[in-house]
């Protein structure tokens, strides 16, 4: 691409760095920014840096919070004793949508991939244990994606936390159908985690 300007193609080089976005929608992105109005994009410049420097990780379950502790696990409505854990916020979004989950979560924060380099210690694993050593969660439900990540990170959590006295659970897996949770649509998801099942069973 040749620019008429350095000040227009490192603008778009930046938004060329963001995942799923090309040369050409960049550029497009970065014209359509040029056309607004000043504030328009000082508003807009001021909403990412603000996120940047005030957002939070929920000490609790590391979802991504305004707060020191996030609404969710403050809320007295949610059981404390269910954990759903999912691979990150996301999840989160997409499991509230369906409104048919009542107890609280926990964000990995990934998945365990030896080919990306991730291992155990990367994720908020010792976080998710530490809860369950504090002793009132009953039933921990693993809620990943049905990749070859998510089995090897399901089947890592199962061997740490069969040693608890806990109920350990998996969402049909099925559905998820070799992708992420967030495409899955809201009643199927939702029923999933209704109708979810014992890990035992599942891996037969
Ligand atoms: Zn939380």
């Amino acid at each position: 691409m040749n620019f008429s300007s350095k000040l227009l193609e490192n603008a778009v080089e930046e938004f060329g760095r963001l995942p799923g976005i090309g040369k050409k929608t960049a550029l497009r992105l970065v014209l359509h920014l040029l056309k607004q109005p000043d504030g328009e994009v000082q508003r807009f410049v001021q909403s990412l840096t603000t996120l940047k420097e005030q957002i939070q990780y929920c000490r609790e379950c590391y979802n991504i919070s305004d707060e020191a502790v996030c609404e969710i696990c403050q809320s007295v409505k949610r059981d404390k004793t269910t954990i759903c854990v999912v691979e990150d916020t996301r999840d989160v979004m997409a499991i509230e949508n369906t409104n048919q989950y009542q107890g609280v979560y926990h964000v990995l924060g990934g998945l365990i991939s030896p080919m990306e380099g991730v291992g155990p210690s990367d994720l908020k694993i010792e976080g998710l244990l530490e809860r369950i050593r504090r002793g009132d969660v009953k039933e921990v439900i693993l809620a990943l994606s049905a990749t070859m990540e998510g089995d090897t990170t399901i089947f890592y959590l199962y061997r740490k936390l069969k040693e608890f006295d806990i109920q350990i659970t998996t969402i049909a897996r099925g559905i998820a159908f070799g992708g992420e949770l967030e495409y899955v649509d809201e009643i199927t998801l939702g029923r999933s985690i209704l109708t979810r099942v014992p890990y035992e069973r599942n891996v037969g």
